[in-house]
C-alpha cells in the first residue's frame, strides 16, 4: 500500500468514525467515555494516519 492509499484509507476511517458519533447515544470524549466500539475506531484511525505520515 503507497503513502496515497494510506491517507485515503485514513480519511476513510475517520469518516466511518464520525458517522458512529453521529448515529451512537454513548459518550466518546474524556473519562466519561463508555464506548468500546468507538475507542477502538478512534485507535483505527490514529494508527491508520500514524501509518500515513509514516508513508508506508
Ligand atoms: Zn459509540
Amino acid at each position: 500500500m503507497n503513502a496515497t492509499d494510506q491517507v485515503a484509507r485514513s480519511e476513510e476511517l475517520y469518516r466511518i468514525y464520525r458517522a458512529h458519533l453521529d448515529t451512537c447515544p454513548r459518550r466518546h470524549i474524556g473519562i466519561l467515555a463508555d464506548c468500546a466500539e468507538g475507542a477502538r475506531m478512534l485507535r483505527a484511525v490514529h494508527a491508520s494516519r500514524l501509518a500515513a505520515s509514516r508513508g508506508r
